[in-house]
């Protein structure tokens, strides 16, 4: 255990010297008398390689497997209240959209995961990790905010998409929020976009490349082809294909025309990829489709697992 911390600080010391600013250049204020304005220089800081990434949710996740061994990773989202464990049952995979992350009933759920991967590598689906919750908007707009779970998500979605609430208004209920673009996720910047999120043994950085909002009347099919389900879920509706690089190059395409946002990063056949959805904010009865997706793909530390390598890595700031 001491090494491991001697190491993580041996880490940390590197990035933060990785982070120090070159010297200040002098400015000359040419007006005498009046005292010199503070001057704090905005220079972005140019990643040109990802630095060495130092996981910040082990200690969290212990601390819940402890409790409940279904706890397989941890999801946080900077400027939201998304900060939560996320869970597979072990005995059905789906079962915690009812159950909270003790294991006990409730109607809020919890975050969750289709599959761990290694049920997701054995139906051949692990390069596409799903994680989902509720969109718990109604407990929200009540002011529970932790129990919305995902309806923040459509806070990120509604902000980059230049809105300033997020538009859930139903039988006299509305989200009581205005939107801060000061504080939710800016997709036009590198650390808006990336979010740290560890899975079942995956401890990374991932880097939203699409997104968007399929309302009531999308076929079924979409959410079995975005999650790469893997099963002939209903033939008639849904073939299941194997995801080979053609299918996955075609998947990448349909998911950038289909964006809400122009992210401008192209993802490569062989990316980890993950994707983040939850229920759309109006319409989601039980039958229709209505629903929010994001797409990312591990960025730092990039993944091998499918062929990808450090030479294709780094996102673009
Ligand atoms: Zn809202």
């Amino acid at each position: 255990m001491k090494k491991i911390l001697a190491i993580a600080m041996a880490a940390l010391t590197l990035l933060a010297v990785g982070c120090s600013k070159p010297a200040e250049e002098v400015i000359t204020i040419e007006t005498v008398n009046t005292p010199a304005p503070v001057v704090t220089p905005n220079v972005p800081e140019v990643t040109p390689t990802p630095e060495v990434f130092v996981p910040s949710y082990t200690e969290k996740i212990a601390e819940k497997k402890a409790k409940n061994d279904e706890t397989i990773g941890w999801i946080a989202i900077p400027g939201t209240v998304i900060d939560f464990p996320i869970m597979f049952d072990t005995k059905g995979g789906l079962g915690y959209y009812k159950l909270n992350d003790e294991g006990k009933e409730s109607e809020l759920g919890s975050v969750y995961v289709h599959f761990n991967i290694a049920s997701a590598d054995s139906m051949g689906v692990g390069q596409n990790l799903i994680v989902t919750a509720h969109n718990n908007r109604v407990a929200y707009a009540k002011g529970n905010y932790a129990n919305g779970f995902f309806h923040e998500l459509h806070h990120i979605q509604s902000v980059n998409t230049g809105k300033t609430n997020c538009g859930f208004d139903e039988n006299d209920r509305t989200c009581p929020v205005t939107l801060d673009a000061a504080t939710l996720p800016n997709f036009s910047t590198p650390e808006g976009r990336i979010w740290e999120i560890s899975f079942d043994g995956i401890d990374a950085e991932w880097e939203v490349w699409a997104m968007y909002e399929v309302k009531e009347d999308e076929p079924e099919s979409t959410l079995y082809y975005n999650t790469w389900w893997p099963t002939d879920y209903d033939p008639a509706d849904y073939e299941y294909e194997e995801a080979d690089a053609a299918f996955i190059q075609k998947w990448i395409d349909k998911q950038i025309s289909r964006s809400e946002y122009a992210f401008g990063t192209t993802p490569s056949v062989t990316d980890q990829f993950m994707t983040i959805y939850t229920c759309g904010d109006n319409h989601d009865s039980k039958d229709a489709q209505s629903r929010l997706y994001f797409f990312l793909r591990q960025v730092n530390p990039v993944s091998t697992k499918f062929g990808g390598g450090a030479a294709e890595a780094a996102p673009q700031a």
